[in-house]
């Protein structure tokens, strides 16, 4: 009891709450702010296998030529053009050249050597017919049909040339770039730092997830939420244990968080007695940036720095924390790592049922989205309470409901961020 009393302050005043109405910011500004306070963080090396979905800090330049020599696209047999003038053609074979050998033999007018996919083509070869347009019979090989001079030879340097950039900074590395600096014998590359993401869970009520929770008691969910919505964005979560609403718990709490590259609190930003964290953030030196955003479900959303350390006051309610940290920790988060899309991709879908929302509130409304013949559809969720964290769940996508508006009609366009690929398009193979 007597720590709860250290931690209660003066009620909410007309005064106060006049005070805070004053501060209250648009969704626009509250993005642009944020972003233009993330930094690029700095870059590692790591090995290839570590490198996927990371962003290259540096150019990638090709000291060697992919393929090394020229070489056969084809089964077949390395001729020399001009010996097949006049086809069928009979040539003798002088040598057999397997992949991952390289045979001396010389093409010769009147000769082939026989070789495979990738064997280097033979001095004095200049084209390869492939096996099905051959017969071969004692030493020799008849060609039927002549191709084009010149084909079924990959030139050296066909795919890489040396100091060629094969994978620019910048680039979002996939597969495709893995397997080309592989090929040219680069086993590590320069990438990006992931942020280190701090999450502190504040509240009284909370309890673990293995604990039964009592009278008055809940799951710490956020947690999971949020460490799991910080890796999905590429970053180290860490989460820290719970504080209690009391202002040296959360300082403690805090000077550990600050150690990271992004804090993320989760509980006590609002404007009620115990909701401490906005001045244990000040008494920790982190300067405010903003606080309370005209947004619904997350406006009491606080935002703050020191120095290059950023720190988001998410509010606790399991809804409106994991709507701000999409809406505003995410792009954070990617920006520091070099990406250069920042956000969740948008559809513009038709409302399927009219919606009432917020008056003077940007509206982050739950809805389904569906693809349709004539576009995306999106179905507003029956709950829409900022605690019913299960509507958020399974696929659901969040429709922007206009700030000056306090009814959407059935039938309305709106835009709808995506929060999952799966809700994106309908899973259909394009052919
Ligand atoms: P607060 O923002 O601290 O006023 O909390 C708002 C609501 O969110 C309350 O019902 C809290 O119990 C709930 N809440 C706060 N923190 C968490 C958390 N870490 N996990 C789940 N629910 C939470
Ligand atoms: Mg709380």
């Amino acid at each position: 009891m007597s720590r709860l009393a250290g931690g209660l302050r003066a009620a909410l005043t007309p005064a106060r709450a006049a005070a805070i109405a004053r501060r209250v910011i648009a969704v626009g500004e509250a993005l642009a702010t944020v972003c233009a306070a993330a930094r690029v963080l700095g870059d590692e090396r790591v090995v290839l296998a570590e490198a996927l979905g990371r962003v290259a800090a540096a150019d990638v330049v090709s000291a060697r030529a992919v393929p090394a020599a020229p070489n056969s696209a084809m089964d077949g047999f390395a001729v020399r053009h001009a010996d097949l003038a006049s086809v069928p053609a009979r040539l003798r074979v002088v040598a057999i050249e397997p992949a991952g050998s390289v045979v001396d033999t010389p093409v010769e007018p009147g000769t082939a050597v026989k070789l495979f996919t990738g064997s280097v083509i033979p001095r004095g070869a200049d084209t390869v017919v492939k096996v099905e347009d051959t017969e071969e019979r004692d030493g020799t090989v008849v060609v039927r049909a002549a191709p084009a001079p010149g084909a079924n030879v990959r030139p050296a340097g066909e795919d890489v040339r040396p100091g060629q950039v094969v994978v620019g900074s910048g680039t979002v590395i996939g597969p495709a770039d893995l397997g080309v600096a592989a090929s040219i014998g680069c086993g590590t590359l320069a990438v990006h730092r992931r942020p280190r993401v701090a999450i502190l869970p504040t509240g009284a009520e909370l309890v673990e997830v293995d604990q039964t929770p009592g009278p008055g008691q809940v799951v710490n969910s956020n947690a999971y939420s949020l460490a799991a919505a910080a890796r999905e964005a590429g970053a180290e979560p860490l989460v820290l244990p719970i504080v209690r609403d009391h202002a040296a718990d959360i300082r403690a709490g805090l000077a550990r968080a600050l150690e990271a590259d992004v804090v993320l609190t989760s509980g006590g930003v609002s404007v009620g007695e115990l909701d401490l964290v906005k001045d244990a953030l000040a008494a920790a030196g982190v300067e405010r940036v903003f606080w309370q955003v005209a947004q619904k479900p997350g406006r009491p959303l606080v935002f703050g720095r020191r120095g290059e350390r950023l720190v988001f006051g998410l509010p606790g309610n399991p809804v409106s924390a994991l709507v701000c940290f999409y809406l505003y920790v995410r792009p954070v988060l990617r920006r520091m790592q070099g990406h250069r899309r920042l956000h969740l991709p948008v559809v513009h879908a038709v409302l399927a049922a009219p919606a009432r929302k917020a008056k003077g509130l940007t509206e982050f409304l739950r809805v389904r989205l569906e693809e349709t013949g004539d576009g995306p559809v999106a179905t507003p969720l029956a709950a829409q309470g900022s605690g019913v964290l299960s509507a958020l769940g399974g696929g659901a996508a969040l429709l922007v409901g206009p700030l000056e508006l306090t009814e959407l009609p059935a039938g309305g366009r709106f835009p709808v961020i995506v929060l999952g690929e799966a809700t994106l398009a309908r899973e259909a193979p394009p052919f």
